[in-house]
């Protein structure tokens, strides 16, 4: 009998796999999930069907090889509603680094034979390649907020992501600021808000893996780092991080580079 439930695809690029575990170790929250959609494709958890054309499709990881920058064209041209899921595929991950140094460099430095490898100069994020719906950012991705956002849509109503600061959910957890009571460096003022200040409430500082929020006052920010102590390239490291390809980071990138 055909299944008239959503179907969902979850799809593997560059990545270290941490985004779909994520939603694998979801528990309850993923098997109540699974009684409302059909996973059509979801190779860790042993569907597969890439082809299959689906009504929401997750993606995990950047855009890193030749072979890739296909796949989402193919995937994107079979899927009604597009999610990128994570920091590798919102904004080109930890591997983006390659992108400041020719790929040539790095695979000598890494593989033994690096002859054998095809890959691409760069590792970006979906969006610049494909229309992307939705993007939910972190490292490894909140699954609460993957959850809400198929509800959302199941529901028929467009998910909306909140982009202020990593502060405002200091503030609301009632978290003492670790930058100003202890004097380390955090990354929360520029950082988009979603993770409930994991590291903040750890003791501390952020290190932005849900990349930037709306508007982040970068050079503010890069201030109050010196204030502390750090060099221009301590602050440039900050920013070159987790989400190093994300425009407002990399412009910081740029600006400490040039002091
Ligand atoms: S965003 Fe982080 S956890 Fe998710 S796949 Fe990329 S590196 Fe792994
Ligand atoms: S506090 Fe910052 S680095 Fe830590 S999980 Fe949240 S966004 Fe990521």
């Amino acid at each position: 009998m055909k299944s008239h439930k959503p179907r969902v695809g979850v799809y593997k690029f560059t990545s270290c796999d941490g985004c779909q575990l994520a939603l694998l170790n979801a528990g309850q929250a993923l098997i109540t999930l699974a009684e409302l959609v059909e996973f059509v494709h979801f190779a860790e958890a042993g569907f597969v069907d890439e082809s299959a054309p689906v009504d929401i499709a997750l993606v995990e990881g950047s855009v890193s090889t030749p072979q890739e920058l296909k796949r989402i064209q193919q995937i994107r041209a079979h899927s009604q509603y597009l999610i990128t899921i994570g920091a590798c595929a919102t904004a080109g991950g930890l591997q983006a680094l390659r992108n400041y140094q020719h790929v040539d460099q790095w695979m000598q430095s890494i593989y033994a034979s690096p002859q054998h490898i095809q890959t691409l100069a760069t590792s970006t994020s979906m969006s610049e390649h494909v229309k992307v719906d939705l993007e939910l950012w972190g490292c490894p991705i909140n699954t609460q907020q993957v959850m809400r956002a198929i509800r959302d849509l199941l529901s028929g109503v467009a998910p909306r992501i909140v982009a202020d600061s990593e502060c405002l959910e200091c503030k609301r957890r009632n978290l003492v600021c670790v930058m100003v009571a202890k004097g380390q460096p955090c990354m929360g003022p520029v950082t988009k808000m979603g993770c409930g200040a994991l590291c903040p409430s750890a003791g501390r500082g952020c290190y932005a893996c849900y990349g930037p929020s709306e508007n982040p006052n970068t050079s503010a920010l890069s201030n109050r780092l010196a204030g502390l102590g750090l060099l221009p390239q301590n602050i440039a490291d900050k920013f070159r991080h987790i989400n190093n390809h994300a425009a407002p980071f990399e412009q910081a990138t740029h600006a400490k580079k040039h002091d």
